[in-house]
């Protein structure tokens, strides 16, 4: 094993089996870029790409954004998750790409499963995007951005705390430049900048996607919103 792992105990939080599974060392951590939708790219091995441990025995996930695992949930799960999966021991080791895809698919699945709120479900997505972006799947990223868009966006029509809306209008506003919907980027600006209660510090940063979104798009009336 290389330096840069090491070997966590987790205990499941599904059937109590403590396990060992393969974290990424705090000190072999190196950003080499971080990107406007916030994926973070590394020198060396991905932190996030280990986040989530899988429990070898039943292939319950730990992921610290899951909400409390009530009866009910378990009863669903157990029926329409547990009784499905294999082969998932292996990924308490160390994790190709295509082990991480699978990792936040699983993840996606559990969460839609056990009705997880919708900004856990669209972290999830863009967690999706990005390995698919990692792979230079740009059709993949696609989908899975607009996935990551629509839950962005339920959370903002159902969300009840004030506070979060100025970072999930930056959101909406980022994978709408990424996908390239001209008209949803510019009526989501218009929207954020006039918005009183988003601090001034978010609307800039819209402000400066959107100046940069504008000096790349062609063949649009620009002067709309300013
Ligand atoms: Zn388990």
């Amino acid at each position: 094993m290389s330096t840069e792992f090491y070997d966590a105990t987790v205990t499941c939080k599904y059937c109590g089996t403590s396990f060992k599974t393969r974290k990424v060392r705090t000190s072999a951590i190196r950003v080499d870029k971080r990107e406007s939708d916030y994926h973070v790219i590394y020198k060396g091995a991905n932190p996030m790409h280990y986040d989530i441990s899988i429990c070898p025995r039943c292939g319950y996930l730990m992921f610290e954004k899951f909400g409390e695992l009530t009866d009910h949930k378990k009863k669903v799960l157990e029926e329409k998750y547990m009784s499905k999966i294999r082969d998932f021991s292996r990924l308490c080791g160390e994790r190709s790409i295509d082990d991480v895809l699978r990792i936040y698919k699983l993840a996606l699945f559990i969460a839609s499963l056990t009705e997880e709120p919708p900004l856990v479900i669209a972290g999830l997505a863009l967690r999706i995007a990005w390995t698919y972006r990692e792979m230079g799947n740009n059709e993949e990223e696609a989908r899975f951005l607009e996935q990551a868009l629509e839950y962005y966006l339920k959370e903002f029509q159902e969300g009840q705390d004030d506070s979060k809306f100025g970072s999930l209008m930056y959101m909406i506003v980022e994978l709408n430049i990424r996908l390239n919907r001209y008209e949803e980027v510019r009526k989501w600006v218009g929207n954020a900048i006039s918005n009183k209660s988003i601090p001034r510090d978010i609307k800039n940063k819209i402000s400066d996607r959107w100046q940069d979104y504008k000096a790349t798009y062609c063949g649009k009336d620009l002067s709309v919103v300013d």
